[in-house]
């Protein structure tokens, strides 16, 4: 169970973008309820770097499997204007959290999905990746997930792992610090939820392990509906 495309939620650097002139940043770092898009918004999904049109189709298609289940709807168009704006080439699959992606440079990818369209877990990470984009969460950081972590195999594993290798400060940041839940707007724990990284039994202790979630589970489409009422 060592292929896992795990992914890093990005956050926006701390240091004032000079270039961010409207002061933005700190009107919506109050609260993870503002990382939400305004209900109803159609969101511009730019293509930076040209993907084969087949590509393309399989993102869209990936993504289009949250539009059941929110208000917002999606126009994907190529170049470099976007609310979310998306890379193909490397390896990272990453993305940052909703509308976090406005305070980042016009020119910066938002959102880097690196895995190969024909790997079998394409869809789950694209998916994924959208719900990160639509303000979603690590499901495994839930304050109440309290998974039996083997800490230092942990580390090992993302710090010696060919592709994407972690630091120990980016491993506390994407897989043990629980999200803040003064912050966040959040349902009971979900082990099915697709926001949730599939956990190898070597990473635990004792007897702990969670599969590869493909599918939005019901408590996703739950929490979507919540957040973006029709
Ligand atoms: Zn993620």
């Amino acid at each position: 169970m060592d292929t896992f495309h795990y992914c890093t939620l990005q956050k926006p650097s701390k240091e004032p973008n000079p270039k961010d002139i409207n002061n933005r940043r700190q009107k919506r770092s109050l609260v993870h309820y503002a990382k939400l898009w305004p209900s109803r918004h159609t969101l511009k999904i730019a293509f930076m770097d040209n993907p084969t049109s087949e590509h393309k189709k399989n993102i869209i298609a990936a993504a289009e499997k949250w539009l059941p289940y929110i208000s917002l709807k999606f126009e994907f168009v190529e170049g470099v204007e976007g609310d979310i704006r998306i890379a193909t080439e490397g390896v990272v699959n990453s993305s940052f959290l909703g509308n976090d992606a406005l305070d980042i440079f016009p020119d910066s990818p938002t959102m880097n999905l690196g895995i190969a369209p024909e790997h079998e877990d394409f869809e789950t990470v694209v998916i994924h990746e959208f719900g990160h984009a639509l303000g979603a969460m690590h499901e495994h950081q839930h304050p109440k997930a309290q998974i039996p972590w083997n800490k230092e195999n942990v580390y090992n594993y993302y710090q010696n792992r060919p592709l994407n290798p972690l630091s120990r400060n980016e491993v506390d940041d994407n897989i043990f610090t629980p999200f803040d839940d003064a912050d966040a707007l959040y349902l009971p724990y979900d082990r099915q939820s697709i926001m949730h990284h599939p956990v190898s039994n070597s990473l635990t202790l004792g007897n702990w392990e969670n599969p590869t979630n493909r599918e939005i589970s019901e408590k996703d489409k739950q929490l979507m509906r919540l957040i973006y009422p029709r």
